[in-house]
C-alpha cells in the first residue's frame, strides 16, 4: 500500500483561456525526489500571468497561476539536502538544471530545461489536482498563485529570513527582471545617461537598476503622467510624455544627443526602434519587453556598423537567481532598491479577480496576494 499524501489549498486558476480567473480549492501532492512543498506567503501578480489568462503567452488551461511567490518550505522530498522545512524561500521561473551549456556557462536565466518546466515541474508531471481528480497545469514550473505549492528544487531560491514575505516577493519576476537589465545585461556605468521606455512594473525596474548602477540621468517615457510621476519617485531624473511629436528627436536633444543605454519595457517593435533611435554612438539598447509571436522591428543596418550601436535582448534580468536574489535583498536592506513602493495594493484570495482586473486596468504598479 502506497497512498499518496495530498494538501488542500485554494488556488487561483485559469480554467478557460479568455475568462477571469477563477479561486477553486485543489489538491497539492506531497514532494517527491527532488522537490519541496512550500506554504506561500505571497504571490506578485505579474503582466505574464494576465497575459497566459488572455492567451498572449499561449499556456493551455486549466493552468495555476502564479510566479513571483514567496513562502516557507514545510515539507522536503527525498534526496533534498540544500533545504529544510522553515526555510525562506523564493519561486524561480526559469529551472536552473546546473548542468546544461547555458547553466554551466554562467548564463541560467537561458537554462534549456525551462522548456520542460513550461507547464510542469521539469520532469513533465504535476503535483496539483483539482478535485475531481483531474491534473492542473502550473505556470512555468511554479504555479504559486496558491496557498501550497510543491516545485522541483531547480525552481527554487533559498533567502534570508529577515525580509517580510510579501515584499521579497517581488524579486522574484518584476524587480530582478527590470533592475538585472539595467545592472546585469546592460551593465550601466556610473555616469552615464539611460532612457527608459514603459514604466510599469518592470520599467520602474528598470529605472531604479540604473539609478543603483549609477547613472547620472535617466529619462523615463511613458503615455501615463501618472506612472511618469510615479517613475520620478523610482529614481527618473527627467520625464517625457510618449504622445510628444517627434518623440525620438525630442529625446535626442533633452540627452545632449542621445542616451549611453535604452530599455524597451513595453515589447512593441516600433519602440524598440525608438530605444535603439535615441542611442547615441557607441550605445546600447535592450529589450526588456515582451513581444508578440510576430512583431517585428526595424533598424538601419548601417548605423550598426558607423555608430557601433548594439541591439539586444534582456531575458529576466540575465539573471543568476541563486546569485541575484540574495543580492537584491542585501540592496533593500542598505535601503538603495525600493519594494514597499512598488506595492500598489494588498489582496487576499479570494480577490485575486480583482487583482486581475486592476492590471488590466493599468492600476498598479504591483499587486500582491498575500495568503494567511
Ligand atoms: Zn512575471
Ligand atoms: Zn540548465
Amino acid at each position: 500500500m502506497n497512498e499518496t499524501k495530498y494538501q488542500r489549498a485554494r488556488a487561483v486558476l485559469c480554467r478557460t483561456v479568455g475568462q477571469p480567473v477563477v479561486v477553486e480549492e485543489i489538491d497539492v501532492e506531497l514532494p517527491r525526489r527532488g522537490e519541496v512543498m512550500i506554504k506561500m506567503a505571497a504571490c506578485g501578480v505579474c503582466h505574464s500571468d494576465l497575459s497566459a489568462t488572455n492567451g498572449t503567452i499561449p499556456m493551455p488551461a486549466p493552468l495555476v497561476l502564479g510566479h513571483e511567490g514567496s513562502g516557507v518550505i514545510v515539507a522536503v522530498g527525498e534526496g533534498v539536502s540544500e533545504y529544510a522545512p522553515g526555510d525562506h524561500v523564493l519561486s524561480s521561473f526559469v529551472s536552473m538544471c546546473g548542468h546544461c551549456r547555458y547553466c554551466q556557462t554562467g548564463r541560467p536565466q537561458l537554462c534549456d530545461q525551462a522548456a520542460k518546466a513550461a507547464i510542469s515541474l521539469p520532469d513533465g508531471s504535476v503535483r496539483t489536482r483539482d478535485l475531481a481528480g483531474r491534473p492542473l497545469n502550473i505556470f512555468s514550473g511554479c504555479g504559486v498563485m496558491a496557498e501550497y505549492a510543491t516545485l522541483h528544487v531547480d525552481n527554487v531560491v533559498k533567502i534570508g529570513a529577515d525580509v517580510a514575505l510579501d515584499r521579497a516577493c517581488l524579486i522574484g519576476c518584476g524587480v530582478m527582471t527590470g533592475v538585472g537589465a539595467a545592472m546585469n545585461t546592460a551593465r550601466v556605468e556610473p555616469g552615464s545617461i539611460a532612457v527608459v521606455f514603459g514604466c510599469g512594473g518592470v520599467g520602474l525596474n528598470a529605472i531604479q537598476g540604473c539609478r543603483i548602477a549609477g547613472a547620472a540621468m535617466i529619462v523615463a517615457v511613458d503615455l501615463s503622467d501618472a506612472k511618469l510621476e510615479l517613475a520620478r519617485g523610482f529614481g527618473a531624473t527627467h520625464v517625457m510624455n510618449s504622445a510628444t511629436p517627434d518623440l525620438v528627436k525630442a529625446l535626442r536633444k533633452l540627452t545632449g544627443g542621445g542616451a549611453d543605454y535604452a530599455f524597451e519595457c513595453v515589447g512593441r517593435g516600433e519602440i524598440v526602434a525608438q530605444a535603439y533611435g535615441v542611442l547615441a554612438k557607441g550605445g546600447k539598447a535592450v529589450v526588456v519587453g515582451v513581444a508578440a509571436p510576430k512583431d517585428t522591428t526595424t533598424v538601419r543596418t548601417a548605423s550598426l556598423t558607423f555608430e557601433e550601436k548594439t541591439l539586444t535582448g534582456s531575458y529576466f534580468g540575465s539573471a543568476r537567481p541563486r546569485q541575484d536574489f540574495p543580492r537584491l535583498l542585501a540592496l533593500y536592506r542598505e535601503k538603495r532598491l525600493k519594494l514597499d513602493e512598488l506595492i500598489t495594493r494588498r489582496y487576499r484570495i479570494e480577490e485575486a479577480p480583482q487583482a486581475f482586473a486592476d492590471l488590466a486596468e493599468g492600476r498598479n504598479a504591483r499587486g500582491v496576494i498575500v495568503f494567511d
